[in-house]
């Protein structure tokens, strides 16, 4: 890890102690809020979906740096592919959060906004049933008209739906990270998205378990405390872990 301003090795410490009893959404929280140290949970689960992606991925370049592994299995034969990403090409520049976004198709007037990562926890049990891309939608409607009288989202039809999410892919075109990979062996095609959450989680998850290795031995072969261990640069613990090697 990269000496940065992104949090102190203690602070990334209590981020990594606190998603151990988390899943999925409440990592994501976790790690957006080392992103973000300033702002609040409400702040934090109130913007764009690719507004968290994109703090994430800049949190993962500070601490990691730009290059990143990637592992896929081929679809057809399950042959890995292993390859390389640059972080800071899938960075997005920051775009300013849209207004409201409208469809207007075959008399029909919607009105809608971008999904949020509260709209995403929100559906995340429905979206294990089935249902939930119809929940999403009537989260994320503000307003559906039709020839001058108001009509519940999920009474919208299957084109004007696929508007919408067209709409919203456009304006938050970082919510979305697809990798298109080419199998070496058979040929096929094989689209993966990249969670930007869940990579950086199993990155840190690591990074965490190596440190507290290095206390141990350290605190073994020095009698130093863990706040003492993790204050050393970690180029400096380094060299005193060699020398513990070397005797
Ligand atoms: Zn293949």
């Amino acid at each position: 890890m990269r000496e940065s301003r992104a949090g102190t090795p203690t602070e990334l410490l209590a981020t990594w102690e606190a998603g151990l009893a988390q899943h999925g959404p409440g990592r994501a929280l976790l790690l957006h809020r080392a992103a973000r140290p300033a702002a609040g949970t409400d702040e934090l689960l109130s913007v764009p979906v690719g507004e968290r992606e994109a703090d994430l991925l800049r949190l993962r370049r500070s601490l990691f740096g730009d290059r990143m592994q990637v592992l896929i299995e081929c679809e057809r034969c399950g042959e890995a592919m292993e390859f390389d990403l640059d972080a800071g090409e899938l960075a997005p520049a920051p775009q300013g959060r849209p207004g409201p976004l409208r469809v207007e198709s075959d008399g029909w007037e919607v009105e809608f906004r971008l999904p949020t990562v509260a709209d995403l926890v929100a559906v995340g049990d429905a979206a294990a049933a089935g249902g939930g891309r119809a929940m999403l939608l009537d989260r994320c409607t503000v307003s559906a008209v039709r020839a001058g009288d108001p009509v519940p989202a999920g009474q919208l039809p299957a084109p004007v739906q696929q508007r919408m999410a067209d709409a919203v892919a456009r304006a938050d075109a970082a919510a979305d990270v697809t990798l298109d990979v080419r199998c070496p062996e058979c040929g096929e095609g094989t689209r993966a998205e990249l969670d930007i959450a869940s990579y950086l989680w199993s990155e840190l998850d690591a990074w965490a378990r190596d440190l507290l290795l290095d206390v141990h031995l350290l605190a073994g072969a020095y009698g130093w405390s863990e706040p003492e261990i993790l204050a050393l640069s970690p180029l400096r613990r380094r060299y005193y872990l060699e020398l513990c090697a070397d005797g």
